[in-house]
């Protein structure tokens, strides 16, 4: 059976991805990233223990960017993993962002940051550039530019 620790309160639970048994807390996004480093996937017995006590106290967990980056890759998340949006999906997020609002490739981006690296990334330079578009150029119209 494999050992994990809950990165909110440092109960054990039987694997990094489940439910806390203890205060509930179910990890999900980076938090996942982090869950899975406070697993014996990643940390031997003793050292997984130690972090428990951290946790216990109070002490904040602050993995470094390498760390969570062989997360990412032990899970299949890094971005070589990543496909990334299919050709349709992106036409889509670009037409939404001149039409509509850049927000929809923002939020994208936001939720996809932490487990869709290359789909995160296009969701962002689709809708940054069209939203700056679009919105200069409303701005060049009210400043009678037209
Ligand atoms: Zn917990």
């Amino acid at each position: 059976m494999s050992r994990a620790v809950c990165l909110r309160c440092g109960a054990e639970k039987g694997a990094y991805d489940r439910i806390c048994p203890a205060c509930g807390h179910r990890p999900d996004g980076e938090g996942l990233l982090v869950a899975w480093l406070l697993s014996d996937d990643h940390l031997g017995g003793d050292a997984l223990d130690t972090a428990a006590e951290r946790i216990r106290g109070g002490m904040p967990l602050r993995p470094s960017e390498a760390m969570l980056q062989r997360a990412r890759r032990a899970l299949g998340l890094d971005a070589t993993r990543d496909p990334g949006l299919p050709w349709p999906q992106r036409a889509a997020l670009l037409v939404i962002s001149l039409v509509l609002t850049p927000l929809v490739g923002l939020t994208c981006w936001f939720w996809w940051r932490g487990t869709r690296p290359r789909s995160a990334t296009q969701a962002f330079w689709l809708s940054v550039p069209a939203g700056v578009l679009v919105w200069g150029g409303v701005i060049w119209i009210r400043l009678g530019g037209l």
